[in-house]
């Protein structure tokens, strides 16, 4: 890393601070609203096929593109994977692309310890309490803070160097739209009716956009809580089914910590790893390559 400042700043924090509230709050507003009594009025089985559809890509976008790609280089590919991947982590709504590798590589650097923009251990105070304000901040309370994000110019000068990520980064905001307007699209053109379309935006759009996000938030905080580890980390990072089910495979959240370059997550016997799965059937098409692996040899070096 360079001498370069730690943090990035921020010019407009409330502006910040609402969209991301909005962004957050609203799918539970709406899957609450529209969520009783849906089946046959606004819910069936086109919202809920683009629901899966719309998560997966999406998450993929996330696991796969900002995580192990842009992140960690944990495998190459070449120009049109990656803008796709790009552009679908986008549509998580997650925040723009450089800003997100910049705070998960600070994250990386300063793993639960002061400066981390989001450790449950580091100054919440102790006992229940602390807990529960330790696991909010990693879990949706950072977001919402400025004061510890990772300077783009120190963290990611490898991505301000690519005249693509720095376009798709700066027009975050088109991309995250056109997430929400594609299963309006396409539940207009196959039902017929703009009802059927808004029906897909609500589903498909937004509460995917709001399950997509806790199921990654969770990443952060219950992935350095709850669970167990099986490598020497000295962080709190944890492996938890639950979260890498959801998460496609990010769950497996110490093993990471342990091997940050590793393609795959699910290190050992049995943790299912579907993003590492996706990642093994593009290698073996030719659309990726120089994937990272890790040795067994390697692995006992920190085992527990
Ligand atoms: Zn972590
Ligand atoms: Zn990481």
């Amino acid at each position: 890393m360079s001498s370069k400042p730690e943090i990035q700043p921020c010019e407009h924090e409330t502006r910040d601070r609402i969209i991301t509230g909005f962004v957050v709050g609203l799918p539970f507003v709406l899957a609450i609203v529209f969520g009783i009594r849906a089946w046959g009025q606004s819910l069936n089985f086109l919202n809920l096929g683009l629901f899966v559809v719309g998560y997966v890509l999406t998450c993929l976008g996330v696991t796969m593109g900002f995580h192990r790609l842009f992140t960690h280089r944990s495998f190459k590919c070449g120009r049109t994977m990656k803008i796709t991947l790009a552009i679908l982590g986008s549509m998580a709504v997650e925040g723009p692309l450089i800003s997100w590798v910049s705070d998960h590589r600070r994250h990386h650097a300063h793993s639960d310890q002061p400066g981390d923009p989001h450790s449950p251990h580091v100054d919440h105070g102790e006992g229940l309490a602390g807990t529960l304000t330790g696991l909010w901040h990693a879990h949706m309370g950072w977001l919402f803070m400025h004061d510890q994000r990772g300077a783009h110019d120190r963290y990611a000068p490898d991505l301000l160097a690519d005249p693509d990520l720095v376009f798709i980064s700066r027009t975050f905001l088109l991309w995250a739209v056109l997430g929400l307007l594609i299963p309006f699209g396409i539940g207009l053109a196959v039902a017929g009716s703009i009802g059927a379309g808004l029906s897909c935006l609500l589903w498909a759009g937004v509460v995917r956009v709001g399950a997509l996000n806790q199921s990654t938030f969770a990443v952060n905080s219950l992935g350095h809580t709850f669970g167990r580890q099986s490598y020497n980390t000295r962080d709190h990072s944890t492996n938890f089914l639950p979260v890498a089910l959801l998460a496609l495979g990010e769950g497996w959240h110490n093993n990471h910590h342990a091997f940050p370059t590793s393609a795959r997550h699910g290190l050992d016997r049995g943790q299912v790893d579907v993003t590492a799965g996706v990642i093994s059937a593009c290698a073996k098409v030719g659309i990726v390559w120089d994937v990272v692996t890790i040795s067994e040899e390697r692995k006992a070096t920190k085992r527990l």
